[in-house]
C-alpha cells in the first residue's frame, strides 16, 4: 500500500544540509501540502509513496533553497543608473532623486517581481526585504510563489510612504495583521538605521516587535560615518545606543555589521545578534571588510545578503558566497578562513537560525517546507565533481539552477518560470527605465533589446 504524496523528486545527489551533513546519493524526495515527507534514497521513496508529479533529477545535484537576507528588491529599477561615486554623491545625486520621483505601489511590485525573476533563476527561494509600501512587494511575492519577510523602512523623517514615524508603525501593525497566517508572506520590523530613527522609534519598533514576535533588523555598522555622526547626535555608538536602550536580543539582525571593535563582536556573541553578510555592496561601495571570521570564531551567527541592486549590482548570492569565501582568505592572509562548506552553511542554515525559521527552513529534511533547488551538473564548469560544497561556492553559474519548488509549488521547471510572465516584468521596467533614463540623458534601449 502506498503512501499518498503531491509530488516525487527521484535521482540525483541530495545535499540535505542536516546537523550530520548527510548526502543522498540516488536519492528520493516526496512531497505533500508542501512539506517534506520523505527525504532518503530513491528505492525507498518508490516503495512508500505515489505522487501524480513525478520529477526526474538524474545528473543534478537537490539542494535547500537560498535565503538572501538582506535586500531592497524593487531597486532593481536603479541597476546600473549610477556606478563608481562616492556613497554620498550616490545617494544624494542618483539614488534619492530618483527613489523621491519614481518610488509607488506600481513601481515596488514590478521592481519586486523582476527581482522574484532573477532571484528564484539564482536559487534563492526566501528573501528579506526592506524598503517602502511592503504590502504591494509582499503581493508581488506571493504572485511570485516566492517566500519573503517584509521590512516597511521606518524612518523618522517622512518617508514616501508615511508622513511620520507613527504612520510607518500603524502601517507595519496592520501588514502584521493582513499577512497572519499567510504560507509565503510575513512582515518583520525594519527600523532603517541608528542615524535614521530616534531612541523612541527604535524602542517601539522592538516592543512591536516582540509583541508579534517576529525578528528586528537594522542597517547597522556599515560604514565610518554612519559611526561617527550617531556618536555625535546621541553621545554613544550605534552599538552601544541600541544596547543601552536594552533592544540587542536573539531575534535581532544587523545588516552589514562592517565596522566592529572586539568589545562589541563579543557583545553581539553573547546577546545572540545575528549579521547579514553583504560583501558585493560593502566593497562596490567601499564600505570596508566586515571581520567575519572574528565574528564566526565569537559564534556569532551570520548570513549572507545581496543588498540592493543599486549597490551589487546583481541579486545572485552566488556572487556574494564566492566574494566572502574569496575576500576574507585575502584580507586575513589565511587561504584556511570560510572553507566553502561554512559558506554554503550560513547562505542556508545560517540565515534561516537568523530569522527564527531553523524549524521550518534551511535544511531538506523531513518535517521542513519544501523548498528544493535542481542544479544541473551536466555543465562544463561543473565537471567532474570530487566535492559538491567547493562547487557551489567556487564554480557554479546562477544558470547552472535548473528547477526551483516553493512549499512544495514548482516555481520555475528547466528553466521556465512557472508563475508569472516574464516578459510583461521587463515591459513594465523598461518603460520606468526610460522615464528615468530621459531624467539623466541616458537612453536605456529597452525596446531595441525586447524585440519591439
Ligand atoms: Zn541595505
Amino acid at each position: 500500500m502506498h503512501e499518498h504524496a503531491d509530488m516525487l523528486i527521484l535521482g540525483g545527489t541530495i545535499l540535505t544540509m542536516d546537523d550530520q551533513g548527510t548526502i543522498i546519493h540516488h536519492g528520493g524526495i516526496a512531497v505533500r501540502h508542501g512539506e517534506l515527507l520523505y527525504v532518503g534514497t530513491e528505492e525507498e521513496a518508490r516503495r512508500r509513496f505515489q505522487a501524480p508529479e513525478t520529477l526526474r533529477a538524474d545528473s543534478c545535484l537537490l539542494i535547500p533553497g537560498l535565503i538572501n537576507a538582506h535586500t531592497h528588491a524593487p531597486m532593481t529599477v536603479y541597476r546600473g543608473l549610477a556606478d563608481d561615486l562616492p556613497l554620498d554623491v550616490w545617494l544624494k545625486e542618483y539614488i534619492w532623486p530618483a527613489e523621491g520621483r519614481t518610488v509607488n505601489p506600481h513601481m515596488v511590485y514590478w521592481g519586486t517581481l523582476l527581482a522574484a525573476d532573477e532571484m528564484i533563476r539564482a536559487g534563492t527561494t526566501l528573501f528579506v526585504d526592506m524598503y517602502f509600501f511592503e504590502d504591494d512587494i509582499g503581493r508581488a511575492a506571493s504572485d511570485a510563489g516566492m517566500r519573503a519577510l517584509l521590512g516597511e523602512a521606518l524612518v523618522e523623517f517622512p518617508s514616501p510612504n508615511a508622513k511620520t514615524p507613527a504612520e510607518g508603525l500603524a502601517y507595519v501593525r496592520a501588514s502584521l495583521e493582513r499577512w497572519a497566517g499567510h504560507p509565503l508572506v510575513r512582515p518583520i520590523l525594519q527600523p532603517h538605521s541608528t542615524y535614521a530613527c530616534s531612541p523612541d522609534l527604535l524602542m517601539r519598533s522592538k516592543a512591536l516587535a516582540d509583541e508579534f514576535g517576529v525578528p528586528w533588523l537594522i542597517h547597522c555598522c556599515e560604514t565610518r560615518q554612519e559611526i561617527e555622526d550617531v556618536r555625535r547626535q546621541t553621545g554613544k555608538p550605534p552599538v552601544a545606543l541600541l544596547d543601552s536602550l536594552g533592544i540587542l536580543d536573539s531575534h535581532v539582525i544587523f545588516a552589514h555589521g562592517v565596522h566592529l571593535t572586539e568589545e562589541e563582536i563579543a557583545l553581539l556573541g553573547e546577546r545572540g545578534v545575528s549579521i547579514v553578510h553583504c560583501p558585493e555592496s560593502n566593497m562596490k561601495l567601499a564600505s570596508g571588510v566586515a571581520p567575519v571570521p572574528r565574528l564566526l570564531q565569537a559564534g556569532v551567527n551570520v548570513a549572507f545578503g545581496t543588498d540592493g541592486a543599486a549597490s551589487n549590482n546583481d541579486l545572485s548570492l552566488w556572487g556574494d558566497m564566492r566574494t566572502a569565501a574569496m575576500l576574507h582568505k585575502v584580507a586575513s592572509g589565511d587561504p584556511t578562513v570560510l572553507p566553502a562548506r561554512q559558506v554554503f552553511w550560513m547562505a542556508t542554515r545560517g540565515a534561516a537560525k537568523a530569522f527564527g525559521l531553523d524549524d521550518r527552513l534551511g535544511s531538506l529534511e523531513a518535517g521542513k517546507r519544501a523548498d528544493v533547488v535542481m542544479i544541473d551538473l551536466c555543465r562544463p564548469n561543473l565537471i567532474p565533481m570530487y566535492e559538491p560544497y567547493s562547487h557551489l561556492v567556487y564554480a557554479l553559474h546562477p544558470s547552472d539552477v535548473r528547477t526551483v519548488i516553493i512549499e512544495g509549488r514548482l516555481v520555475m521547471r528547466d528553466w521556465e518560470i512557472l508563475t508569472f510572465d516574464e516578459e510583461e516584468v521587463f515591459c513594465k521596467i523598461g518603460e520606468m527605465a526610460e522615464e528615468l533614463g530621459r531624467q539623466w540623458g541616458r537612453d536605456t534601449d529597452w525596446r531595441k533589446a525586447m524585440g519591439q
